[in-house]
């Protein structure tokens, strides 16, 4: 079944390598020996993922099999710098979150708006000979190669953000609450499962305030088993910053306990994925207009006391404001951990003669890259020189 919610999508992304320098030796009227004039190569294009609030599904990536960046340019000469690749930049909703597909490692996090992380860095441009003249080697035959570009297949994943994810137990009251607190509902998937269909409404608070509250059905039917509608679906609550779980104030058991049906769904959630754990919960009692005060006595009695409880009825509206203030204020007591971690796992295709590089070479004075090891650097003699074609062009200057 074709969707226009596209939750998942694979891409082979792979940065640009850096251009070489050139190994170019000046050939001028009166000056034989002209000196080095090669340029450094230019940048490689960086692959860098942007959080864009315009996207609410990963559908413009469906058929985007691979993402390549531009190489940078070699140098040349007379100084000449090898132009810079571009980068290519992939916006992606707000919730987007990357794993490495080769061994399914978290990478980042695409969390908001404008956000911006590199995925994998271009590679940086070779130097040219020009860089390497000392006072003892005026005419330096060697230059760097270009960085080596990197490349990770990334899985992208959508995680829907809501601030307030619902739980229960079918007929808890879930769609009926969030028909009272919310006009808006849009449809937000198209799955197969017509009565299985998150729905996210947006609920207003006080002036100017609003929160987004998810109802994600079949969370608990046997879903931590993966039965049903199985993970892919449900992963969409791990995002939600705040649990509601509701437990029906109604029922036929007459030795009806709140705690223990709270821990039945405490329980589903570990199950599901342990990390739910941490986040805040709420427990609303529903179906208050069905109780009377004997019995709100009773239940009041066996309710869990490490977590707020409110008392609510989305029929008569009892107690939704009541619901509405402490929903703001633990979801306002929460700060927003933000993860900015950066790809560690990226394939780095390495030329062999990459060890020319290493750590920072782009050191602003000649001074520091002559401590560039003599081994490192590829250095050659007239007849190598004549079989290199990797090295641009150069000239040999013969003394005249
Ligand atoms: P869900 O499965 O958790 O989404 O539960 P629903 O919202 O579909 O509600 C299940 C049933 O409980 C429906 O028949 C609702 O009309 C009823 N219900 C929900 N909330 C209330 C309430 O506050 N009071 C009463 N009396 N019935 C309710
Ligand atoms: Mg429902």
């Amino acid at each position: 079944m074709d969707s226009n919610f596209v939750d998942y999508v694979k891409i082979v992304c792979r940065s640009g390598k850096g251009g070489k320098g050139s190994m170019h030796l000046r050939h001028v009227k009166y000056q034989p020996n002209g000196g080095p004039d090669g340029g450094d190569g230019g940048r490689g294009g960086s692959i860098i993922l942007r959080g864009n609030h315009n996207y609410w599904t990963l559908l413009h990536l469906k058929y985007q099999r691979h993402i390549f960046a531009e190489h940078g340019g070699n140098g040349g000469r007379d100084k000449c710098h090898g132009t810079d690749g571009k980068d290519v930049y992939i916006d992606v909703p707000c919730g987007t979150v990357v794993y490495n597909a080769e061994n399914g490692k978290y990478v980042c996090d695409i969390s908001r708006d404008k956000q911006e992380i590199v995925l994998l860095k271009g590679g940086r441009g070779g130097l040219g000979n020009y860089q390497f003249r000392t006072a003892t080697n005026q005419a330096p035959r060697y230059a760097q190669p270009g960085e080596p570009m990197q490349e990770m297949t990334v899985i992208l994943e959508l995680k829907l953000l809501a601030d307030v994810g619902l739980v229960g137990f079918p007929n808890a009251g879930k769609s009926t609450l969030l028909s009272a607190l919310s006009n808006a509902r849009p449809k937000i998937a198209n799955y197969p499962f017509t009565t299985l269909e998150p729905s996210i409404g947006i609920v207003s608070y006080r002036d100017h305030q609003s929160f987004v509250m998810a109802d994600i059905p079949g969370i608990i039917e046997g879903a931590s088993e993966g039965r049903g509608l199985g993970l892919r679906f449900l992963r969409h609550i791990e995002r939600n910053s705040l649990l509601l779980f509701m437990v029906p104030g109604d029922s036929e058991d007459s030795r009806h306990d709140i705690k223990r049906d709270y821990d039945i769904l405490l329980n589903e959630i570990e199950r599901f994925n342990p990390e739910l754990l941490d986040k805040h919960r709420v427990l609303a009692v529903t179906k208050s207009d069905l109780l009377d005060d004997e019995l709100i006595g009773m239940l009041r009695e066996t309710l869990p006391d490490n977590v707020p409880v409110v008392f609510i009825s989305s029929v008569t509206g009892y107690g939704l404001d009541e619901l509405k203030d402490v929903l703001w204020k633990a979801l306002n007591s929460e700060s927003n951990k933000l993860q900015d971690a950066i790809g560690e796992d990226a394939i780095v295709h390495r030329d062999k003669d990459w060890q020319l590089f290493q750590s920072e070479q782009h050191a602003e004075g000649v001074d520091e890259i002559v401590t560039v090891d003599e081994e490192d650097i590829i250095d050659l003699d007239d007849d190598e020189m004549d079989d290199i074609d990797e090295l641009d062009d150069y000239e040999i200057v013969e003394p005249e």
